[in-house]
């Protein structure tokens, strides 16, 4: 017998499963349910009440947790009750609390009760809609939601159903690029030919989302053609249109096809805007597709006031925006439009005969997991409808406008301090800021931007650490900024004061 590390022991079945009291029945009990289910709603309203109590950042060191739980799962049942005393104990001091009020990092996720309570309901009804048949109402809500979200948005028909486009709901804008990458390299190998995908090229940016280079390594697109194009601080970080026609030209004159442009609407470091109108016309005047990346900023388009920097889209091909940044649905829920949904259907349809259904085949109908990377796909539409009912357009407009106030607000105290400086304009609800240079000159010798981004770079740690507020940093054109990005569904005008008190006394401190 040969040895073997793994140790397999047998045994008998003990009868627990013929007793009537531990039956199949406990797995959902419906009475069991309600009870348990009442308990965790309490459980999440005194954490949002409570939630200001805690560090915003998580203080815990790697591995803190396999130091407090056992190394093996529990062999007889436990209860709820204990769980969640545990969740408290263990668990809670290693989150980051995205929905405390103090929460300026990243960009928001944020919760709203009608967010959370459409989510509780589609995994409380766990239907798995991946064709029309299998639940109808999924794929038809989500088709009559992503045209209301698109007209709301004011994207042009062409995008919407009623238009002869159409929306899907997917997890993240990661996967939203990497189908319509998908939709258009096979699009155009069918002309070109499949052995020719070495010369596809695609552009973007270089403040473009690291998911748009992911997407492309997946996608099989050689690496070695992507164009991240230069930008700079005079152009405030966007995308140039000439700087794109040059790398086209260049592209082409050796031989390479230009397959696929990603414009950002509202960049992750500094929410900047790349001019959709001129980068589409050049894009359509090469047979390139448009892709345009409005995860966060996408959902300020609800309000007209935001609505210009879309101009141009109607030359796109594809708009993606997450609406659990900006739109108050938990994670996640990336709602991606196609002007032409057969593109995204041959590249990704497949029909095994375990899934054949005569809906499928009257092509009468949606079947969502040809629009889309995974075959099994969540009712994620039920939480977009209860979010846009739930509050009303008139009452999402409010939302993030006062968001955008808030940031306003920011602003004004930043530059009421000479010490600090605003390095980039504030488009939306996120203003990057930094201790400037000459407040830095006061107190030492020598000062360079190393000197500067370390400063600033200190500084920040040292918010961090003391759990009052949470903000993160990004890096563009070699200047060190902080990020305040506002929207978490707890905050409110004191808590932004307050952030300017917390972020002035570190300073104070430090200078
Ligand atoms: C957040 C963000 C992404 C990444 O979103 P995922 O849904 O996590 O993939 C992409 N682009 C922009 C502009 C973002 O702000």
């Amino acid at each position: 017998m040969m040895n073997s590390s793994r140790k397999i022991i047998l045994e008998h079945d003990d009868g627990e499963f013929s007793s009537s009291n531990t039956s199949s029945s406990t797995l959902l009990d419906p009475e069991e349910f309600r009870r348990q289910g009442h308990m965790m709603v309490d459980f999440l309203a005194d954490y949002f009440h409570n939630i200001q109590n805690y560090p915003v950042r998580s203080q815990v060191e790697p591995g803190y947790l396999k130091k407090i739980l056992p190394d093996s799962a529990p062999y007889q049942p436990e209860s709820i009750e204990e769980i969640l005393e545990d969740v408290k104990r263990n668990i809670f001091p290693g989150l980051t609390h995205w929905q405390s009020p103090n929460f300026f990092a990243y960009f928001p996720c944020i919760s709203s009760s009608a967010g959370i309570l459409g989510e509780m309901l589609s995994v409380g009804l766990n239907v798995v809609g991946f064709s029309w048949i299998t639940s109808p109402a999924a794929t038809e809500l989500e088709n009559i939601v992503m045209d209301w979200l698109g007209k709301l948005i004011n994207l042009p028909n062409t995008y919407l159903f009623s238009g002869g486009g159409g929306g899907v709901i997917q997890g993240t804008i990661c996967e939203a690029m990497l189908c319509t990458i998908v939709a258009a390299r096979d699009q155009m190998l069918e002309k070109i030919g499949r052995d020719n995908i070495g010369k596809l090229v695609v552009y973007s940016s270089d403040q473009t989302h690291s998911c748009f280079q992911k997407s492309i390594k997946i996608s099989g697109i050689r690496l070695e053609n992507f164009r991240a194009i230069p930008t700079t601080k005079a152009t405030e970080f966007a995308l140039c249109p000439k700087s794109l026609r040059e790398a086209i030209q260049k592209d082409i004159k050796v031989g390479l096809v230009p397959l696929f442009l990603c414009a950002t609407i509202g960049t992750t470091s500094t929410t900047t805007v790349d001019p959709l109108h001129p980068l589409c016309q050049i894009a359509k005047e090469y047979g390139i597709w448009v892709h345009v990346d409005a995860a966060y900023a996408g959902s300020a388009c609800i309000c007209p006031e935001f609505q210009h920097f879309l101009n141009g889209v109607e030359n796109a091909d594809s708009f993606s925006l997450n609406a659990h940044k900006w739109l108050f649905c938990t994670l996640d829920c990336c709602c991606l439009w196609v002007k032409d949904p057969n593109s995204l259907t041959k590249a990704l349809s497949t029909t095994p005969e375990y899934l054949r259904n005569k809906a499928s085949e009257s092509q009468q109908v949606v079947d969502y997991k040809n629009w889309q990377i995974t075959l099994s796909r969540r009712f994620r539409a039920l939480k977009l409808w209860f979010v846009l009912r739930c509050h009303g357009v008139v009452n999402i407009k409010k939302f993030i406008r006062s968001h955008i106030k808030m940031a306003k607000n920011f602003e004004g105290l930043i530059s009421m301090d000479e010490r600090f400086e605003i390095v980039v304009p504030t488009n939306f609800s996120m203003v990057c800021f930094r201790v400037s240079p000459s407040a830095l000159q006061k107190k030492f010798e020598f000062v360079d931007e190393v000197r500067v981004n370390e400063f600033n770079e200190k500084l920040l740690e040292s918010i961090n650490s003391s759990g009052v507020i949470h903000m993160t940093h990004t890096i563009v054109g070699g200047i060190y900024m902080i990020r305040f990005a506002i929207g978490a569904p707890l905050t409110h005008y004191s808590h932004i004061t307050n952030a300017w008190d917390v972020i002035q006394n570190h300073a104070n401190v430090m200078l």
